[in-house]
């Protein structure tokens, strides 16, 4: 499909516009190639042109002019998104909001910024305004936006304490532009929260975001070894359940994947099991005895401010990055072992899949009760072994996140969302944003071929 660039460029002189060849390619791409499925259904994947609007102002007169026009616009944030939420399917603009950076204000235990705001810069402005941070990051903090983290992820490093970005309480405020002839600005709050967050930017611009933030703490990156996968997890279980101790991160990882992959990181027997956590400098004696039950020893322990590589950069996505560096064939799932079984579906799925599937475990609290997502890495061989590792997760009561699929339904929704459609069609009337990204905006009856009633962001009527 042809769009008319020039009329909009001619439009809109003003605003900053990329088109040299070789950026506009690298600015429609993300981190899709984690999956070897989406590498091989979006490597095509380009814009026409980028945009990059200073303002909201900007950003409402580029949406009503490419409304005019019918030309497709897809949100940017930093583009670290992993199954292609960020790129065009069908061409158009790629709206970047890199610019839109300001963080607006900070009260003790609230801040707000443009969504364009690196999620790091937040949190040095809030560490120093108002003793604050942010309650939970993605482990790309020191790239990521916090209006791609809300457009596009899920949680990160503090779910462990405080859930996921879904969860009430977890975002605050939201203003969006719409895509309509007049484009408006919205403020959501509350429950109307849930039409922009995870929604791929697929029913408006977010251009503010509101944030509730945690006490700062001078936090402490552990490095503990265990004898066994099994081990580590009941000792991950047994952290994330002590409600007294202040930590930010308890992630698992099964042998080799700290030996095989991590570079720079301390020796570690051939079998050990790792826990990489973050806890504040207090609580540590509480460790002490729990250490020991579980047969664990301290292998490191270092202020995250002054490690060379954060821990945080070795876990949740990042664990899949640094094995990719080391063998590009790996890829990962995104699984949930829902409470109150999950140790004993880990230690079933370890005994199903051995080195085929090394267990990548990070501890949350979903729903108030701790549970763990996997982010286990596969050693691919074919999409049809793969297909068959998730169906066999699934059928053993371990919902699959398809991080192998682009669409809103078929990764973390499992489901129409009725309530981001309805929106999107006041919204989003021509359905120009991030065409292709919402399956049911195109067939509203779509089902999931395997139906079940886990979902990690239920839709507003199932949470009733
Ligand atoms: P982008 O990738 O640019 O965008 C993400 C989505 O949000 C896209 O659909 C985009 O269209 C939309 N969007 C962006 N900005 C806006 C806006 N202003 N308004 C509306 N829609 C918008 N995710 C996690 O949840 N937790 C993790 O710990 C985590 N770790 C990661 C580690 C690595 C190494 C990688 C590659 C990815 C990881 N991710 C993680 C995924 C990704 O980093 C996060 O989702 C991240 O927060 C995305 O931010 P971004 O600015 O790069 O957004």
């Amino acid at each position: 499909m042809t769009h008319d660039i020039t009329g909009l460029m001619a439009a809109l002189p003003g605003l900053d516009w990329i088109t040299d060849p070789a950026l506009v390619r690298q600015k429609s791409r993300d981190f899709f190639w984690y999956s070897p499925v989406l590498k091989r259904q979006l490597n095509g994947a380009r814009a026409d042109v980028v945009a990059v609007p200073r303002s909201e102002e900007e950003v409402v007169r580029l949406l009503a002019e490419c409304h005019a026009r019918r030309i497709p616009v897809t949100t940017r944030g930093a583009g670290t998104g992993n199954y292609g939420q960020a790129m065009p399917l069908l061409g158009g603009v790629v709206l970047d909001m890199s610019a839109m950076d300001a963080v607006l204000w900070a009260k003790p235990g609230l801040v707000r910024a443009q969504a364009g705001a690196k999620i790091i810069d937040m949190d040095r402005h809030t560490r120093a305004a108002v003793g604050g941070e942010l309650r939970f990051h993605p482990s790309t903090k020191r790239t990521a936006t916090i209006g791609g983290f809300i457009g596009g992820g899920s949680s990160g490093i503090g779910s462990c304490t405080w859930g996921i970005l879904r969860e009430p309480g977890n975002v605050l405020g939201l203003r969006v532009v719409t895509m309509e002839e007049t484009p408006r600005v919205l403020e959501l709050r509350g429950a109307e929260l849930d039409l922009a967050n995870h929604a791929y930017g697929t029913t408006g611009i977010i251009t503010e975001v509101e944030m509730p933030l945690a006490p700062s703490e001078d936090w402490l990156d552990l490095t503990l070894a265990f004898p066994s996968l099994m081990d580590a997890a009941r000792f991950g279980d047994a952290l994330a359940s002590m409600d007294g101790v202040v930590k930010k991160l308890v992630c698992v990882l099964a042998a080799p994947i700290a030996q095989q992959y991590f570079k720079g990181f301390p020796a570690l027997g051939e079998t050990e099991a790792v826990v990489l956590a973050m806890v504040a400098p207090p609580y540590l004696d509480a460790l002490v005895p729990l250490l020991a039950r579980h047969w664990g020893r301290e292998v490191a322990r270092i202020r995250t401010e002054d490690a060379p590589v954060p821990a945080y950069e070795f876990t949740w996505n990042h664990t899949t990055l640094q094995a990719l560096k080391v063998d590009r064939s790996i890829t990962y799932l995104q699984t949930l072992f829902p409470a109150p079984d999950h140790l004993a579906l880990i230690a079933r799925m370890e005994r199903e899949f051995g080195d085929e599937v090394p267990i990548h475990l990070e501890y949350v609290r979903l729903g108030g009760r701790v549970c763990c997502f996997g982010l286990q890495l596969v050693r691919f061989t074919t999409e049809e072994r793969l297909n068959e590792i998730i169906r066999i997760h699934e059928d053993a009561g371990a919902p699959i996140f398809n991080p192998h699929a682009f669409t809103l339904e078929e990764g973390g929704m499992k489901q129409v969302d009725a309530a981001q459609l309805a929106f999107k069609r006041q919204a989003d009337p021509l359905g120009l944003l991030n065409p292709g990204k919402m399956l049911a905006w195109d067939d509203p009856d779509w089902t999931p071929d395997r139906p079940g009633k886990v979902y990690l962001f239920p839709a507003a009527e199932d949470e009733a």
